[in-house]
């Protein structure tokens, strides 16, 4: 059992991810003792890993209260990564980071006056973050330099469907059953629409319209078409990027497609996730390699920019399983590929199974890198979670001029998200960096129950932070 202590609660639970990065499974039998004081401007930490003593002593930057205090907690972390680091003689690649998205921490190294370069230098020398990894933030940095500006007249819509016609096993949102939960599905699409209808009047007062629209979940296409109509013809598309979901290839038929069309959806997304048969059916998914290229085809024939998911270090897959899944995807020439890693989240079949690991997923996750980029991509978005095999990340691909603008502004946190539906999550940003959230609830039948109390909060949020 793994025995924490530190003496500074304010950085506890930043310092114990520290801890379950190098013991992920909480039957390790180790006991790490974290103390830290502060001496004048300088940070003086001691970290026991099973009774040996580590020191770590950093100075606090310049800067008030607030730059301070979150740096006293980065210091803290470091000294904890850099002790387990040495017990235990394995290195993460993105070395102390957790909780905050690798370009975010960058951006702030730039806003400091530093260059790229310097930002690169800093993420490897203070937070020993990988070369490799270090190099990666800067790549799609430079590709984000067309959506640097934060866009305070311009909000992201977002349109949640939480439903889905299986569970994958390595997932862990609240989805429903769209097969069980028919009845629910109706009353739920006429919900969403107000929801999108009072928000947008509330929006239209404030001076801000609409930069860019996403439809995800869940499976959007697990609706019917007539459904999907009332959802799609809602956001009244005036041809902005505009992505529609539909990551489960036997969910999509001719009929949805010509709905997407009709309602000027502009990007879709179908996610085979792994060329492997096998595979599909160990990870829960209802469709085969032959439902995917068909469905693939039935989407390009509509003329839409397309997105692939592939996931890294699924059950059972070796290199040379994801090295072919990969080489299948780049032969279709998609527009974007979005390589994610897969992640043992708490809920999942995949981990309420018992313990996981794919030791092949670092190697996979390279290979990809190289290989697209050999094949005319370039990352430009990504982003961690917790507990991904390996401690890597997901990271986005695109053909050049193809970049879905909602990823980067939406994931780099440029723009307000208005956020509809079940467990949406609004987001306003402010000019001195500052994030608020709102957060619907996630329930589908307290999302029903709820709905004009849980309205009116959301609007109040939208209109007063
Ligand atoms: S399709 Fe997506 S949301 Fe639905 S069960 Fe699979 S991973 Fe979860």
């Amino acid at each position: 059992m793994i025995k924490f202590e530190t003496n500074r609660p304010e950085a506890e639970n930043e310092i114990l991810n520290e801890v379950k990065l190098f013991f992920p499974d909480s039957d390790a039998d180790e006991e790490i003792f974290h103390n830290a004081v502060i001496v004048g401007e300088t940070v003086k930490n001691v970290v026991k890993v099973n009774q040996k003593d580590y020191f770590y002593d950093e100075n606090l930057p310049d800067g008030d209260e607030l730059k301070k205090k979150r740096y006293f907690v980065r210091i803290c972390k470091k000294a904890v990564y850099k002790a387990l680091e040495r017990h235990t003689g394995k290195s993460m690649p993105w070395g102390s980071l957790t909780g905050i998205r690798p370009t975010k921490l960058a951006y702030e190294f730039l806003s400091e006056g530093n260059d790229l370069n310097t930002a690169e230098r800093i993420l490897t020398e203070d937070y020993s973050v990988s070369p490799e990894k270090a190099k990666l933030v800067s790549e799609i940095i430079k590709n984000q330099r067309n959506y640097h500006t934060k866009q305070y007249n311009f909000y992201n819509l977002y349109l949640h469907i939480p439903f889905c016609t299986s569970k994958c096993s390595y997932c862990a949102f609240i989805t429903f059953d769209s097969n069980r939960c028919k009845k629910l599905i109706s009353p739920y699409v006429e919900l969403l629409k107000r929801e999108v209808v009072e928000s947008r009047k509330l929006r239209g007062r404030l001076g801000q319209s609409v930069y860019s629209v996403y439809v995800g979940g869940g499976t959007p296409t697990a609706l019917s078409a007539e459904e999907l109509d009332g959802v799609l013809s809602i956001v009244k598309s005036d041809g902005r990027e505009f992505t529609c979901e539909a990551g489960r290839p036997d969910t999509i038929t001719r009929e949805k497609i010509e709905v997407m069309k009709k309602n000027r959806v502009t990007r879709v997304c179908v996610n085979p996730q792994t060329f492997n048969e096998k595979t599909l059916a160990l990870i829960g998914r209802n469709h085969t390699i032959a439902d995917f290229y068909d469905k693939y085809a039935l989407v390009k024939e509509y003329g839409f920019d397309v997105n692939i998911d592939l996931i890294a270090g699924l059950p059972g897959e070796n290199e040379a399983d994801f090295e072919r899944s990969l080489r299948a995807a780049i032969d279709l020439k998609p527009d974007n590929i979005t390589v994610h890693t897969l992640s043992r989240k708490n809920g999942s079949k995949l981990k309420n199974d018992g313990k996981y690991d794919n030791f092949f997923a670092p190697q996979m996750v390279e290979f990809a890198h190289s290989a697209l980029f050999a094949a005319g991509y370039f990352p430009y978005y990504l982003y961690r979670q917790k507990s991904m095999l390996g401690n890597l990340e997901n990271t986005g691909y695109t053909l050049p001029g193809k970049q879905c603008v909602n990823n980067v502004t939406t994931m780099e946190e440029f723009i307000d998200v208005d956020a509809n539906g079940a467990g949406a999550i609004s987001k306003k940003v402010f000019p001195d960096g500052r994030i608020e959230r709102y957060a619907n609830l996630r329930d589908v039948t307290l999302y029903r129950d709820q709905f004009e109390e849980r309205l009116n909060k959301k609007l109040f949020f939208t209109e007063n932070g």
